[in-house]
This record gives structure tokens, sequence and C-alpha cells, in this order.
């Protein structure tokens, strides 16, 4: 092939133009990413090599060597992993703009003081990174496999790259850096030293230092110690090795919010490292989203992502596993029924979900930041994991009537501080906090001094069955059915007053059902409400409102739910439009009224009135009256 020029993506570029310029003192970090790319190059070979072995002929000794030429102003980093074809060079050095790439440069726009080269780990866009501290960029590759070619990609960072063949005769990469000017102290042996053991120590292949352009020898001693942190007692790492360790693996900016070695000895065997971060990657709610954890069989790389070992409600758990219980050429085929892999996985969730208890207890702000990040995520568990339903249930956090600004309590804590008169728990779900707090269906249980858990997410409504109830306490709907509440006598009291005032209003409902009979199953006096003048309340069965619109926004056909319009006859409103009807059955303005009536029942729940221009109509007639 003769050389052919390239010109970068715009977003690719975009990112170089920003590294290029960046003014960020930590240069340095651009090593870590070469290296980190280079020991990510020797698992997927040796991962191939695994099962073929004609990609990996000679059980090389996998390396990643660091070779300084002071008199060229040069640093390589070499590793004999996969390599990269011509076709992968193009794609992954320069035309292709992953959405790693574009979320980059979005991140960039919407936040004006980011940390430029910590975000560039993040989203995946490492390599470009060499372009901090070198003025030209050279990679010469040759891929593993039979009847590959070695090529050679040249950039300096403005706009273009070229491509052409070159000679190389052992498969792997070597990257070569033309510092820029001002960069020598990345050729001192120091220097290196210093940034392999403070990123990269436990990076499992040696890292070689080589002086005067040679290449270290095959005996020469490691910088790194190549030290399985998930194989040291918790006690001998040190708290920044777990956190280099977490950097590395997620790509994250910042440290994990926590820790979590696992050791488990008995009838399975196996070692993990877990970490659980500390905010949403951006990437964390698309579809699709690769997640799992790296497992390792016997030190050996068998993979990243391993989403067997992790149900997919803690997605957002980070780490490694390591079993010597497996074969070492696994596929993920054959894992998918492999009982040792759902010990592993039953073994991690519950890990997982009792060191979330144990924070939930011990470190509550802690736990709100974890559940701020992640609790949408987790709540799918009770969808999906009925064996751990009780342990899930007590992790979830909810607004209520009673919690203030951004507070959130658990079951536990809202079992804890009900009144004796009170014997259930409930519940409104509802699009946001806002609408749920000013709704009227939660009047009357407010009024006795009973707290009410407001469901917002939109996962909520789809996880409320599995809530059915909590230490023997029914989860109860406010905004359903006939609301009872008190004791019996209570109770009884409630209803003979209804039945009384019944009677007295019966022409009014009569007229408003009659009304209103295409939009309304029922009219009547209702025992919930306190303030408010009207509600709408769905039946034992039916959807809620917000359910509803949840449904149709996921084009799901829903049934038309007629729902009871509830009157407080306590309220001036109902008495007023009470003696209007007993005035002049005939008075026109009390069908406009009911019409109202509907309208704001309606904007209560959050839904819009059914005929907003006619709505509107009625109350610009209602303030234009004398
Ligand atoms: P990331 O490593 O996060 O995917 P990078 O920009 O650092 O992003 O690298 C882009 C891609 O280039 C890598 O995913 C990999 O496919 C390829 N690559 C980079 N360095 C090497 C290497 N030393 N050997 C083989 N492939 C490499």
């Amino acid at each position: 092939m003769s050389k052919k020029n390239h010109v970068f993506k715009a977003e690719i570029q975009q990112v170089l133009d920003l590294v290029i310029h960046s003014l960020y003192s930590k240069k340095e970090i651009f090593l870590r990413e070469l290296v980190s790319n280079a020991s990510d190059a020797i698992d997927r070979a040796q991962y191939v090599g695994l099962t073929d072995k004609a990609v990996v002929e000679d059980a090389p000794q996998w390396k990643i060597d660091i070779i300084a030429d002071k008199d060229e102003r040069t640093l390589m980093i070499c590793d004999n992993g996969m390599g990269m074809s011509e076709e992968d060079m193009d794609k992954n050095l320069g035309v292709i703009a992953s959405s790693g790439t574009q979320a980059f440069t979005q991140a960039l726009k919407e936040k004006k003081d980011v940390n430029v080269p910590e975000l560039i780990g993040q989203f995946g866009v490492g390599f470009y990174s060499a372009f901090m501290v070198a003025e030209e960029v050279t990679v010469i590759s040759l891929k593993r496999g039979a009847g590959q070619k070695a090529v050679k990609w040249v950039s300096a960072g403005s706009g273009t790259y070229s491509l052409e063949d070159a000679a190389r005769d052992k498969p792997g990469t070597t990257v070569a850096l033309k510092l820029r000017e001002g960069m020598e102290e990345f050729l001192d042996e120091w220097r290196v030293r210093e940034q392999v053991k403070k990123y990269s120590d436990f990076i499992a292949y040696p890292i070689r230092f080589g002086e005067k352009g040679e290449v270290p020898k095959d005996d020469a001693a490691p910088l790194n110690t190549m030290k399985a942190l998930w194989k040291r007692a918790k006690g001998d790492v040190k708290p920044e090795e777990y956190e280099e360790f977490y950097k590395h693996l997620s790509h994250d900016h910042q440290p994990p919010l926590k820790t979590i070695p696992v050791s488990v000895e008995g009838v399975v065997e196996f070692k993990a490292l877990l970490f659980l971060p500390k905010e949403a990657g951006f990437d964390m709610f698309m579809p699709n989203k690769k997640h799992g954890l790296n497992l390792y069989v016997r030190n050996v790389f068998i993979g990243a992502d391993f989403d067997l070992l992790l149900p997919e409600y803690l997605r957002f758990v980070k780490g490694v596993v390591d079993s010597s219980d497996l074969p070492l050429n696994v596929s993920r085929e054959m894992l998918q029924d492999d009982a040792v892999i759902r010990k592993i996985k039953s073994n991690i969730t519950g890990k997982i979900l009792s060191t979330l208890a144990e924070m939930q207890k011990d470190a509550p702000d802690d736990y709100r930041l974890f559940f701020a990040a992640f609790g949408r995520i987790l709540k799918e568990g009770l969808h999906f994991d009925w064996e751990n339903g009780d342990k899930l249930k007590a992790l979830i956090l909810f607004q209520t009537a009673k919690t203030e600004g951004n507070g959130f309590i658990s079951l536990k804590d809202y079992a804890a501080a009900m009144p004796e008169a009170q014997k259930d728990i409930y519940y409104l779900i509802s699009d946001d906090i806002k609408t749920a707090r000013q709704s009227p269906h939660i009047e009357a249980v407010t009024g006795r001094g009973f707290d009410v858990l407001f469901l917002t997410d939109p996962v909520d409504a789809y996880i409320i069955d599995r809530l059915a109830e909590f230490d023997g306490k029914k989860l109860i709907p406010v905004d359903k059915g006939d609301l009872e509440l008190g004791s019996d006598e209570e109770k009884t009291e409630a209803k003979k007053k209804l039945e009384a005032s019944a009677s007295e209003y019966k022409a009014l409902t009569d007229f408003i059902k009659e009304h209103l009979k295409d939009d309304i199953a029922e009219v009547k006096l209702s025992p919930r409400l306190t303030d408010s003048a009207c509600c709408l309340v769905a039946t034992d069965r039916a959807m809620n409102a917000t359910m509803e619109r949840l449904m149709r926004a996921m084009n799901q056909t829903v049934p038309d739910q007629p729902r009871t319009l509830e009157l407080n006859p306590t309220h001036a409103l109902i008495q007023k439009m009470n003696a209007m009807l007993t005035a002049d059955a005939a008075d026109p303005a009390l069908a406009d009224y009911a019409d109202l009536l509907l309208g704001q029942a309606q904007l209560a729940e959050g839904s819009p009135p059914k005929d907003p221009q006619h709505f509107n109509r009625l109350i610009t007639g209602l303030m234009a009256r004398p």
C-alpha cells in the first residue's frame, strides 16, 4: 500500500484540539492511557490464544516495553498483544466517531470548567492524550493471525493522518511519540517508573524500561509489581491502590463510592473486587449498555463485561472476579448454564445487597448519594429478583408527604414513624413531587397525621405490585377505591355522616353524573377530601392517571377506564352548587360549573383538562362576570 492521507472526523479533531491546547498540568496521564491500551491488547490476545493456537502460536512472554531515546526525543510504548490491521487503525484511531467521542465533546460543551484529560479516559478516547506531550505520533502494528500485514499510522494531530505499509516481524503494536520540546522529563527512567508505579502497578504483564532506544532484556526487572489486587489480603492494599485500579477498570475520573473485596471459600472458591461508582456514567441509561465484571480464571484474563456474573439491576457495579473452579477455555455460551457461575452470581449479588444495607445503616449520606445515582436501576430488581425481594424492598428510598427538600426515607423509617392509629402504609403514584404534594388525594390521610409515600419514578408503576406489603402492613393507594381511615367506630361514624349528606346532595350528584356521563363512571361524596372541592378516583383494579399516561407514552393501548368524581360536601363551592340547584334546577351556570369541576380534578392529578379551550373559555367567562 502506498501512503494514503486521511482526514480526521470532525469530532475527533475537536477532541484533539482540546487535548493539544489544554493547559492542564497532569500531562503524564498519557502514559497511563497508552499502557492501559497495551494491556487491553494483550488481554485480548491471551483470550483468543486460549482457543486459537494459530493466532498465538508460541506461548509468548506477554510484555510491555517502554523505550526512551534522548537523542531522538522519542518515547515508544510497545506491546505484543493483538495488534491492529489497517482497517482497525482506520476505525479506532481516526475516522468513525464513537458514541464516546460524541458524548465527550457534548460533556465539554455543557460544563465549562471540566478537567479535559480526566474526561479523556472516561469517554474512551485515551489514545489521543498522547498529543498532549507529542508533536507527532506514529503507530506501527501487526495484527495477530494469518495473512496480516504491518501498517504504519502517523499524525501530528492537526487535521490529517496517514496510513501506509510498514515493516514489523512480530505481532503487536508500537506507539512512538516524538515529544514536544519541554517534555524531555518523560525520557527519564525515574519519571516513567514513578508514573507506572502510581497508575499501572497492578497491570498483569511486566512493564520494562529500555534506554537509548534499546529494547529491554526479558530478564530485566519490571517497573510494576503485577500483583492482582483482588488476591491480596484486604489490609495489605492501600486505598490509593484500590482507587487507581478502579479508575483503570472503569475509566471513571472520580474515586469509587465504595470498594468491596470478596473472598469466598467452600463449595465454590473465588475472589472478587467490586466497586460502586459515585455517579452514573453518561451511558448508564442507554439501551444495551455493556455491563458485567471482568473474569479471570487462574490469573488468565477471560473477558470483560461478563454479564452472567451480575444481575442486570446491579449493572452499575464494576469489578473483577477470579475463580479457579472454572475451566480455562470457557466461552460465554458454555458459561450460560454453568452451576459455578450461577453460584458466584448469587454470592456476589448477596454481598452487594448486604454492603448496601450496611451503608444505609452506617453511612446514610453515602447511601443517599448512591440511591440518587442508581436507585432507579436497583428498583428493577424488585421486578426480576424475587428471591431477594425483601432485601431490595428495605433498600428503596422514598420522598413522602412529610419529608422536606431532598429528604428520603425507607419503608422501615416509615413504619417506625407510624402513629398507633395507623394500620396501613399509604402511597400515591404521581408524575412528580410537586404534583404529589398538592394532590387532593392525600388530604384526609395527612390530615390525620399519617404520612404518604410518593412514587414518582417511571419504574415505580411497574414495581408497585411487588411492594404490596411491608412488615405485615399493606400498601394502600390513596387515589383508588374507598379509602377507609381510622378505627372501626370512626369508620362507621364517617360512613353514617356521608350517607346523611348523600341524600341532601342527591339532586346535585345526579345532575353532575348525567351532565358528565361521557367522562366519568360515578359521582360520590368523598371520604378523602378536606380542603379541595373534588378529585378523581380510580377503581381498585384500574390504573391511576400517571400509569395511564405512562402506558400511552409507550404506545400501549389503554382501555377507557372512566373514574369516579368525588365531591367534598364541606367545601364552600359544593355547598354553593347545591344551593344554586335548589334555587333553580335549570340554571345554565350549573353545567359550566360541572365542567370546571372535572377540569380542576384532572389538573390536580397532573392530567390536562379534556378540552382545554372549553375549560379556558369557562374560566374567562367566570372572571369577566360582574
Ligand atoms: P479505548 O481504549 O477507551 O477504547 P482509545 O482511544 O484509548 O480508547 O483507543 C481506541 C481503540 O484503539 C482501542 O479501543 C483499541 O481497539 C485500539 N488500540 C489502541 N491502542 C492499542 C494497542 N496498543 N493495541 C491494539 N489496539 C489498540
